[in-house]
Order: C-alpha cells, then sequence, then structure tokens
C-alpha cells in the first residue's frame, strides 16, 4: 500500500510528540497516538500497524487479570522477541502511542472494552489484525459507561468482536468461564483454539448462583466452582466446558508460597505442531485468581516459543523468580499495620471482591473480622446484586457500608438492602471527596474493634486505593 502523505505527516507528528513527551514528568501517556489518530484516522492505523510490526500482535482482553495477564506475557516475549507494548492504559490512543514508540517483531497490548461505542473491538480488530487473541474471563463489572447502561449481552459481544473477524492465528479461552469458552467454540472454524483450565480438586468455591448459558440463556448446571462463575459446568443445549489444552494439576498453597504444575499441549507456531509443557512453579501467595493470569501467560509463550525444547526451563526462570510487584498498583494487599492484619484493595467486580475475601481468609485463617464495603454507584445495582452474594456467602462479623463512587444516597439503600438481607452492618457516609475518603478509612480501620480488617469493593484504583496503602505503609 502507498503510503500518503497524510500518513507521513501523521506519523511525525505523532513521533514528535512522544520525542517531547520523554522529557515530561506526568500524564499524557496516550497522547502521541491521539495526535495520529486525529491527522490520519483510525481507519488508517493498518498503516502504522504494518509498518511498524514485523511478525504481528497480541492483544488481551477480558475483565479481570488483564493486567497481570500483559505484564507477564510482556515479560516472557522481552525474552526472545523485540516488543512494543502497552499496559495498564488500555485504549486504541495507547495501543497507537505504543506503534509510534518503536518498530518491533511483536506488539503486545492490553485491550479492555466496556462497550462497543467507545472500545471500537471489530475497527481495532480489523486494523491491527492481531495474530493472537487472549481472554482472561468475563464477568459483569461496570456496566455504566460515561452515563449509559449497558447490558451484560452487549458486554459479552463487545468482547467477542475482538477476535470475531479473524480469519487466522490463535484465540487463546479460559475453558472455566463459560463466556469466554464460547468465543472460543465459535472461532473453532477459523482460528487455532487453546483452551486452558483448572483441573485440580482442593481448590473450590462457592456457587455464586445462576450463570447462564451462553448458547441458550438457560441456567448451567456445575458440578464444581473453581472461583466465582469459572468452574465446571454443562447445558441441557449441549454446551458445556471442554476439556483443556493445557492445565493447572496440582496446587498447593502455604503461607509463603504457592507451588503449582501446568501440564498439557499447545500448538507452536514455529514448530507448526503440538509441543508439550510440563512444568512445576513456585509462586508468591498472591491468590488463585493469579494462577489463572500465570496459567494464560504461560500458554500464550508456549504458542510463540522459538525454542519449545527449552519452555519447561524457561517458564520456571521466569515464574519461580516473580515477587508481589508483578500486581499492578490498585491491587489488593495485605499489610500488617498497628497489630492489625489489613487487607484492601480494588475489588469493583463480584469476581474481583470475592478474590480479594478469599485472599484475605486464608491468611487470618477464619478470626474474626471487620469488613469495610465501599459500594458501587447509582446504576451498577448488578455489581451491587454480586458484591451481596459474595458478601453472604462469606458473611463477616461486622461489616461498615462506606460509599466508593459518587452517590452517598445509593450507598445508603445498597446499606439497607444488606440489612434487609440479615448482615451485620452499619452505615457510615463519607461525601465524595479523595481526601476525606483515605483520611476516614483510615481513621475506620484505627479504631476498629477487629484485628483483622478487610478493605474492598469500589473506589478509584490510584487515587483512592494506592493512596490509602500507601498512607497505611508509612504509618506502621
Ligand atoms: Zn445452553
Amino acid at each position: 500500500m502507498a503510503k500518503t502523505l497524510k500518513y507521513k505527516i501523521a506519523k511525525s507528528m505523532g513521533k514528535l510528540t512522544y520525542k517531547g513527551l520523554k522529557y515530561l514528568l506526568t500524564g499524557g501517556k496516550a497522547y502521541p497516538g491521539y495526535i495520529y489518530l486525529r491527522i490520519n484516522g483510525v481507519d488508517n492505523l493498518n498503516t502504522l500497524v504494518k509498518d511498524q510490526i514485523k511478525t504481528g500482535s497480541i492483544l488481551i482482553t477480558g475483565t479481570n487479570g488483564k493486567t497481570t495477564t500483559t505484564t507477564m506475557i510482556i515479560d516472557l516475549f522481552s525474552r526472545d522477541f523485540n516488543v512494543t507494548k502497552s499496559v495498564d492504559n488500555n485504549t486504541i490512543y495507547a495501543l497507537t502511542t505504543a506503534l509510534l514508540s518503536k518498530s518491533a517483531d511483536i506488539g503486545i497490548f492490553e485491550y479492555g472494552i466496556r462497550d462497543i461505542k467507545h472500545g471500537q473491538p471489530h475497527i481495532v480488530q480489523k486494523q491491527v489484525q492481531p495474530m493472537c487473541v487472549v481472554y482472561t474471563n468475563i464477568s459483569r463489572e461496570h456496566t455504566q459507561v460515561l452515563g449509559v447502561k449497558n447490558s451484560f449481552k452487549d458486554y459479552i459481544k463487545a468482547k467477542t468482536l475482538l477476535s470475531k473477524d479473524m480469519k487466522d492465528g490463535i484465540v487463546i479461552v479460559n475453558a472455566d468461564d463459560p463466556n469466554t469458552t464460547y468465543i472460543g467454540n465459535n472461532k473453532e472454524d477459523n482460528c487455532t483454539v487453546i483452551y486452558y483450565g483448572f483441573d485440580v480438586d482442593n481448590i473450590s468455591d462457592k456457587s455464586i448462583g445462576e450463570v447462564l448459558c451462553p448458547n441458550c440463556d438457560k441456567p448451567l448446571t456445575y458440578t464444581h466452582n473453581f472461583m466465582n462463575q469459572r468452574g465446571i459446568y454443562e447445558c441441557d443445549c449441549g454446551f458445556k466446558r471442554p476439556e483443556p489444552d493445557i492445565k493447572v494439576t496440582h496446587i498447593d498453597i502455604t503461607d509463603t508460597q504457592m507451588n503449582i504444575t501446568i501440564e498439557g499441549n499447545v500448538y507452536n507456531v514455529n514448530t507448526q505442531s503440538k509441543i508439550p509443557v510440563n512444568v512445576d512453579l513456585t509462586l508468591p501467595p498472591f491468590g488463585i485468581y493469579n494462577i489463572y493470569n500465570v496459567l494464560a501467560s504461560a500458554t500464550t509463550y508456549a504458542c510463540y516459543s522459538e525454542t519449545p525444547d527449552e519452555i519447561n526451563e524457561k517458564l520456571a526462570s521466569y515464574y519461580n523468580n516473580l515477587t508481589f510487584n508483578i500486581l499492578p498498583p490498585g491491587r489488593f494487599e495485605i499489610i500488617d499495620y498497628q497489630n492489625k492484619k489489613v487487607g484492601l484493595g480494588q475489588g469493583d467486580n463480584g469476581d474481583a471482591l470475592n478474590a480479594n475475601a478469599n485472599l484475605f481468609l486464608q491468611e487470618i485463617k477464619s478470626k474474626p473480622y471487620e469488613f469495610i464495603y465501599s459500594t458501587p454507584d447509582v446504576n451498577e445495582e448488578e455489581i451491587f446484586k454480586d458484591h451481596l452474594e459474595v458478601i453472604k456467602n462469606h458473611n463477616p462479623d461486622f461489616i461498615t457500608v462506606i460509599p466508593g463512587r459518587v452517590s452517598v444516597d445509593i450507598a445508603r439503600n445498597y446499606y439497607e438492602q444488606m440489612k434487609k438481607e440479615g448482615l451485620n452492618c452499619t452505615f457510615y457516609p463519607i461525601e465524595y471527596d479523595f481526601e476525606k475518603r483515605i483520611n476516614e478509612i483510615i481513621k475506620l480501620t484505627q479504631k476498629s474493634e477487629y484485628d483483622n480488617v478487610l478493605i474492598t469493593g469500589c473506589g478509584e484504583e490510584q487515587a483512592v486505593w494506592d493512596d490509602v496503602k500507601h498512607k497505611l505503609k508509612n504509618d506502621l
């Protein structure tokens, strides 16, 4: 394709902006991409992709675990390939900025999609033409995007569109999650689909209530739950959890580490055949949900490894050296604060809240605890419903309900519903002001009568969770 003058201008303008930005201390990470797309239009993004990426691109999407999975994939691939990347800021502007920043063999991009209009997944697919799309899991999250309510069905559809028109390549999906499995099932005709999942008896979660079949909308039957909607499921219509190509066959958790075994066979593009993976890993005790992130990233790397004979050694040398630093800033963490164990971090959907609670309970070993619950906003009743299911399952000894988003009134309303459910709770209103919310959360922690305090739910990732953590850590 001949490169137009407009393209050349857009590229050099974008690049210039990028160089300029290196001297700025804060903000504007995605600005060069924004400039490029403003001048040249998203419909011409493919010219830049072809110009800058030699081998191909990998897109990572899902509800939870995107950032961690993407970070792990980037780390692994960077050992063998020249990589350009975008992680954490998962917009098309960040992706374009990464393309402008350097030419590379492989592009690795986290891509979060809340809805079709803003995420434009079909356009991103068409323009980036990924060689691989990785799905972590799909559960209900904040369904309101810029004031417009988005149904869970539309949310799934938006994620589906990221791989829907792929003519070849690899789609990697979580077999334990019915929604990602359904996406995989529908790609089997034209792509290589790789399913990853758990095959362990000692990891089980309480059922979270009804999960609908993505094929026929009837409730699925679960014979085992690993974590929330992830488990072994089937439906009358014939839809069921597939046998994973690669799986975690052993999980052993101690206070200081998690030992796991990954086994299976995955398609490798370089040998054009299936290669065996069989490796024992020792990980930091960062929770079950991160084992899924390890499995998803290890699977992706195995598909593209240029030295399949050494795959087990390479995986071990990376994962055995992981620390908690791999996790993103708003992440859930357990810290010692004034003789208390405090677990805190973002949990802005049922899935994430449950993962946080499980990690905390594993640490405090069923001792009594207070739960400071930070609520969703107006129009986020679905999130609240999912949160409520998880909270009822765990039934904390005492709950303080605080507003996590803008509306204090809706937080009170959620509190009243919790009280009706018989939960032992109280309401603590704090107006919408980050400074006040941070200080009040710290005060509540200090004056809690419990030695163990769990603080999670909705809230600003950096502006609230990271700040509270920082303050507690520096005020031991
Ligand atoms: Zn069905």
